[in-house]
């Protein structure tokens, strides 16, 4: 590891590199299984909504994860589909979550319109990279780690079945305390880089009520809400930065009951995001702010949404050891803060050192274009597998006693 990493002059452990060498080398060799269930999960559409299809989904992961040495369990969620959490138990002492989500943003059906491919190098389908690419690269790291059970105590796959679509920490996350790391396979930066930090997000909505009238025989008597609601999406635009990194997008307005009345309701919703915890609150007082509209009501709804995932110094030992890791591979990236918020926003929320983006290289996510780049499989594989051995050596006590 380098001296920054960990305030040690002392490279990193060979034993690291060499499990990231010879992990490498078992997932080129079992790329075709790893394809295989990658498959099997982009062609199970798996929208958040669509509960028959999580449960089809979510049984058929575990049952994989049983094939490969995991003990599985279902953890039922009211209303969402299962979660699965799934272990592997080792003879060291690190404990450290590989987490995942098997939902996607895509309808019941894109599956049977456009099943998973492979086109030269590149997978596709929907959720191959946002990230059922991730997940299964989780699923045959763990393979190949039972082949080396003194570098972990605990390795658990957790995978929720309602990221995409939830303001809140994942449901199981008390499941998590007190572990060591929490790795999250969403995938990696189109140029390879990891994550080490993301800005954290606030939706809201912001409801006008006003007073309804003919809007041609007594417009004077009407109180025009859909106008203040107008009003209030350019007054709030001016939060895009506002400060370094900030950004405001209006995502919907909608008001208004017939051409001929005045509109008695409208309501606008928003996608506020900020670097540090501090600046979106201050985003939102400025959002509750409202000025005076004659006779017109505004009120905030408040929806929530993940905090900001910040770069601590375990982050960044996790995050220099990686690159290391991957410059002995050959497999050369570098750590990025991104405006895009997964559960690995929850994670480190809750004092868990996280890393993100260490699913395969992929990109387009929520689009029919999405992708993985196969090649990278074995390269992150690799770089994971020297990660979690570095974790058992204690690089992250090394952090904690420098820190
Ligand atoms: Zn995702």
């Amino acid at each position: 590891m380098s001296d920054t990493a960990c305030g040690q002059d002392e490279d990193l452990p060979e034993r690291a590199q060499r499990e990231a060498h010879r992990v490498r080398a078992s997932m080129r060799d079992g790329l075709s299984d790893f394809i295989a269930d990658l498959e099997r999960w982009v062609n199970t559409d798996s929208r958040a909504d669509a509960l028959d299809l999580l449960e089809e989904l979510a049984a058929d992961i575990a049952a994989s994860l049983e094939a490969i040495g995991f003990e599985a369990e279902l953890v039922p969620v009211a209303g969402k589909g299962p979660y699965v959490h799934a272990a592997l138990t080792g003879t060291g002492q690190a404990r450290v979550a590989l987490l995942c989500h098997h939902d996607t943003v895509f309808d019941r059906g894109t599956a049977a319109e456009r099943p998973f491919s492979i086109d030269s190098d590149r997978a596709l389908g929907p959720g191959v990279a946002d990230m059922k690419g991730g997940l299964a690269l989780a699923a045959h790291v763990g393979r190949h780690m039972t082949d080396a059970p003194w570098a972990f105590g605990r390795l658990e796959l957790v995978s929720a079945s309602d990221e995409e679509s939830r303001p809140r920490a994942l449901r199981t996350i008390d499941r998590l305390k007190g572990f060591d790391a929490v790795l999250c396979f969403e995938c990696g930066r189109v140029d390879g880089s990891i994550v080490s930090a993301r800005k954290g997000g606030r939706w809201f909505r912001v409801r006008a009520k006003g007073r309804a009238a003919h809007a041609g025989v007594a417009p004077d008597e009407g109180r025009n809400a859909a106008s203040a609601i107008c009003h209030e999406a350019l007054r709030l635009e001016k939060l895009d930065d506002a400060r370094a990194g900030m950004t405001l997008q209006v995502t919907g307005l909608a008001g208004g009951i017939g051409l001929n009345t005045v509109p008695e309701k409208a309501e606008l919703t928003a996608d506020l995001r900020a670097s540090t915890a501090e600046d979106l609150e201050w985003a939102m007082q400025c959002v509750r702010m409202f000025p005076d509209y004659d006779d017109i009501s505004l009120e905030l709804e408040d929806l929530g949404g993940p905090p900001p995932f910040e770069r601590t110094p375990s982050v960044t030992s996790l995050a220099e050891t990686a690159i290391e890791l991957g410059r002995e591979l050959g497999h050369s990236f570098d750590h990025v803060s991104t405006g895009g918020v997964s559960d690995g926003s929850w994670t480190a929320w809750h004092g868990l050192p996280t890393l993100d983006g260490l699913g395969p290289v992929g990109g387009l996510d929520h689009t029919a274009d999405e992708y993985i780049e196969l090649a990278t499989v074995p390269e992150r594989a690799g770089v994971i597998a020297g990660l979690l051995v570095a974790i058992e050596l204690g690089l992250l006590d090394l952090v904690v006693a420098n820190g």
